[in-house]
């Protein structure tokens, strides 16, 4: 029987625990996921594409079924390119639904019938996004709940006291 495969496509800038838990999900339902670092060029990003497969990759390293890669471009060529059966994503709030639903309604009508499965995290991380960690980040807050320790690394080098100084924010 031919392996099933799904992509998981989103910004992980970082990748939080909240995205560990849909992974985990996934790879209870499907054979293979491929975790897809998507180029936004609408969002600007505090970390390079580079540095966000390489958290992705020691993240995942002992997930056995998961696959990481980066890709430009239109989800549904990227998920028919690698034979995805399916898009996965994740739901944490009333406030997600209406861009996935609209989201899942372009692809399936791009891609002919190409499937969205929504899973939602354990409830802890329903709150839980990267703009909030990036922002916690700039002030020294204790992020160890909600990412792993290579984020915490990585956010350090990554903020550096000279931005905190010019950057504002109401965390
Ligand atoms: P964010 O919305 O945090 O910037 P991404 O663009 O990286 O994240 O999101 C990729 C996918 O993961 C989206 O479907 C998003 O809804 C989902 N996701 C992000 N954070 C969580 C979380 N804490 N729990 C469940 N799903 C999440």
């Amino acid at each position: 029987m031919a392996l099933r495969k799904v992509i998981y496509p989103g910004t992980f800038d970082p990748i939080t625990f909240g995205h560990v838990d849909i992974i985990k999900r996934a790879m209870d339902l499907f054979d293979e996921v491929i975790v897809t670092v998507a180029r936004n060029p609408a969002k600007t990003s505090l970390f390079t594409v580079g540095e966000r497969l390489e958290m992705l990759e020691v993240t995942l390293k002992d997930f056995p079924n998961v696959r990481v890669d980066a890709f430009d471009g239109l989800v549904v060529d990227h998920a028919r390119a690698v034979g995805a059966v399916g898009i996965i994503r994740g739901l944490r709030a009333i406030s997600d639904f209406e861009f996935e639903f609209q989201m899942a309604l372009m692809n399936r009508k791009l891609s002919n019938g190409l499937k969205t499965i929504f899973l939602m995290p354990h409830e802890k991380y329903t709150y839980l996004n990267s703009t909030i960690i990036r922002n916690l980040a700039q002030f020294n807050a204790d992020i160890s709940d909600f990412v792993p320790h290579i984020v915490i690394e990585k956010l350090k080098d990554k903020i550096k006291p000279e931005s905190l100084k010019k950057k504002n924010s109401i965390m």
